[in-house]
Order: C-alpha cells, then sequence, then structure tokens
C-alpha cells in the first residue's frame, strides 16, 4: 500500500516547528502532501502563494541535506479536509500536537473526521521539546513588536518578513 499523508494547517508563516513535522512525518510516508488551507484565518500575514513559496524553499532545502526521506510536495485547497484527502488518495492525516494547548481542538477535529471516513486515520507527532511553544500566531505577533525570530523560522521567513516592512 502507498502510504499517502495529508499535512494540512495555515502555515501563515512556516516555523521551525512545521518542518520538523515535515520531516519526521516524510520518514513514515511515501508522499507526504503539505495542504495549505484556504479557509483558514481572517487577516493572513502571507498569501496562499507566499505559503506555498516559502514551504517548497524550506521543503528544498532539507531535500539538498538529505533531511527528507520520501516524497513532499506542497499544495493547497479548500472546502473541507477529509474531502480533499479522498481526492488525493490519502490514507493518512498528519497533524503536530503540542504540549495541551492542541488537545481539546485535535481531539474534536479528528473525531468528526473519523465519523465523515473511517479509512483515513489521523496520526499525531508530538512537537520536539525545542519546538513545543513556537505557534505561527506568535511569531506574527512578536514580528510586528520588532522583536527577534530568528529561533522560530527558517532565515527565509525572517528575510520575508524584514521585506515587507509595515
Ligand atoms: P492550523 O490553523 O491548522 O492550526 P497551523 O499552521 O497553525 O495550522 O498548524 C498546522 C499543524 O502544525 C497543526 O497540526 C499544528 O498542531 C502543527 N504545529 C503548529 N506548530 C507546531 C509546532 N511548534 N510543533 C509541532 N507542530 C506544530
Amino acid at each position: 500500500m502507498t502510504r499517502i499523508a495529508i499535512y494540512p494547517g495555515s502555515f501563515d508563516p512556516v516555523t521551525n516547528g512545521h518542518l520538523d513535522i515535515i520531516q519526521r512525518g516524510s520518514s513514515l510516508t511515501d508522499h507526504l502532501i503539505v495542504a495549505v488551507a484556504r479557509n483558514a484565518g481572517k487577516s493572513p500575514m502571507f498569501s496562499i502563494d507566499e505559503r506555498i513559496a516559502l514551504l517548497e524553499n524550506e521543503i528544498k532545502s532539507m531535500e539538498k541535506d538529505g533531511l527528507i526521506s520520501g516524497k513532499v510536495t506542497v499544495n493547497t485547497f479548500t472546502g473541507l479536509l477529509i474531502d480533499y484527502a479522498e481526492k488525493s488518495n490519502a490514507n493518512m492525516i498528519l497533524r503536530g500536537l503540542r504540549a495541551v494547548t492542541d488537545f481539546e481542538y485535535e481531539f474534536q477535529m479528528t473525531g468528526m473526521n473519523r465519523r465523515m471516513n473511517r479509512d483515513i486515520e489521523t496520526v499525531f507527532l508530538m512537537a520536539s521539546e525545542r519546538n513545543q511553544f513556537i505557534a505561527s500566531s506568535m511569531v506574527k505577533e512578536i514580528a510586528d513588536l520588532d522583536g527577534d525570530i530568528s529561533s522560530f523560522v527558517p532565515n527565509s521567513v525572517v528575510e520575508a518578513i524584514r521585506s515587507r516592512g509595515k
């Protein structure tokens, strides 16, 4: 069986936490599809195309460094995740789990997705210790207040935020 997984999220912007999940997720799957959700978030910092470009750039450099094992691609979707997963022939939804904060929401979403399609398993990877507290929303807030975000996100994101100005 080909293991195809969807790793969905807003990725606004991609953080070191996301990249860690992508790297570890790739070793569990034949094809990992990082899927940028079009309908989430009210006032995004980056457009969908910008988020995809940042993700693709980082994935390419992880591939070059030999950190990625399976095939990893980036895509975008609208509407229900479970519909997109079915269309992509995915048998797995991959999510990252940070201590406490993510549990309630993920628990509920997994249960509802499972009722809609029993054949697609949601698989969780625990956030690595050093990334536990990293969240895109906090990165945006810190950047907005001119704080140093360089230990939370890759350099390309630091640059992208810097070049946007205010
Ligand atoms: P969403 O709007 O779906 O929460 P995010 O881009 O914030 O989108 O997160 C996408 C996925 O990545 C979620 O499963 C989330 O729990 C996970 N994630 C976010 N930040 C981290 C992190 N620091 N470490 C591990 N997983 C993370």
